[in-house]
């Protein structure tokens, strides 16, 4: 009797209540669909006599009703993932989850208090690529070709081509070059920037590592002017009381060239494993800027002097937070790295 599965098919109806997507769409083809039970039930209805179908006919419209509201109710829920019932909201009562917030790496911090620094002296922030030529790494630098200096720095070669190789960049002197040659004087710029060294890696050295170097040209830049600089930056990045010295060096690209060691940030002086017990530790390299790269980078040295320093940025960031082992800053070993400060940007 059509009557009874009616009644049948209303009950199982009511009992519905699907967990999943799946189980909806199987209530959907089962009911729904071109052959399912609700066109059955009404080719069903076209035999019963003609004294039932008045009364049935209201029954069988309600049920096919019903089973349409049940699948939009359902199906509503799934789509907009707002399936709710008491066990999934779970305990409303219980505190919030927190949330971890990142840390800024060490040596992000330490580059942007150096760039700091000098911003207020007047220096500009000057980038470059770290795929370089061997004329804006090297020969732009009084690096001659075969020239033994270039031993200093070993170098990962990316095209060996006659007359000028492609390397990742071994510093951000590179940076200089380009800025000398697509400008005119005065220039007065640091550079920050990742550098590359084929070297093998342990606490002490990296493959990779980042440097901050520095450029200033006009009319009349002297040594007196490098001294001046590189004091005021060491006062404000390690604190007023650092003492700073410097010794006479060779760079291919200054002259004179001088390393610049300061008072030992850990023991002040003293003496201390860090500063193998001389009180001093080495920062940076600088000097005069040798009138060779001027005139190779198209600035006229007979009416311009500059100098240039550069600095590793690892290594200020080793002597700010007594950091031992380089690989650190490349483990990204969030133990390391949650340690320091939390800024938000
Ligand atoms: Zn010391």
């Amino acid at each position: 009797m059509l009557q009874d599965k009616i009644q049948q098919y209303t009950e199982e109806i009511e009992r519905f209540a699907p967990q999943s997507a799946q189980e909806l769409e199987a209530f959907r083809l089962k009911f729904l669909v071109a052959k399912g039970i609700v066109r059955d039930l009404f080719e069903e209805f076209k035999t019963v006599s003609a004294d039932q179908k008045r009364a049935l006919g209201k029954t069988l419209n309600e049920f096919k009703q019903s089973v349409e509201q049940k699948y939009k109710l359902f199906q509503a829920q799934f789509a907009s993932g707002t399936q709710s019932s008491k066990k999934e909201i779970g305990d409303l009562t219980l505190p919030g989850e927190g949330f971890a917030v990142g840390s800024r790496h060490p040596l992000s911090l330490v580059r942007k208090e150096i760039v700091e620094i000098f911003k207020k002296l007047g220096f500009t922030v000057a980038e470059g690529p770290e795929i370089e030529d061997d004329w804006h790494n090297f020969s732009a630098l009084n690096f001659p070709p075969e020239h033994p200096a270039r031993d200093m720095q070993d170098t990962f070669f990316i095209k060996k081509q006659a007359g000028n190789d492609i390397a990742l960049r071994t510093h951000t002197s590179s940076v200089q070059v380009r800025m000398m040659e697509n400008g005119t004087p005065p220039f007065r710029s640091i550079m920050p920037g990742r550098v590359y060294r084929n070297e093998a890696i342990s606490a002490r050295a990296h493959c990779f590592f980042h440097q901050v170097e520095g450029l200033y040209v006009d009319k009349g830049v002297s040594f007196a002017d490098l001294k001046q600089t590189l004091y005021h930056f060491v006062q404000e990045l390690f604190g007023e009381d650092t003492r700073v010295r410097f010794r006479p060096s060779y760079f291919p690209f200054t002259e004179p060239s001088a390393e610049m060691d300061i008072s030992c940030t850990i023991c002040k002086g003293k003496g201390c494993t860090l500063c193998k017990h001389t009180g001093w530790v080495e920062i940076l390299g600088c000097g005069m800027v040798d009138p060779n790269v001027l005139e190779n980078c198209g600035v006229d040295s007979a009416k311009y002097t500059g100098f240039a320093f550069g600095m590793g940025i690892e290594r200020i960031t080793n002597l700010k937070y007594e950091i031992k082992d380089l690989r650190l800053f490349s483990e990204n070993d969030v133990r390391f790295l949650s340690q320091f400060e939390t800024e938000l940007i």
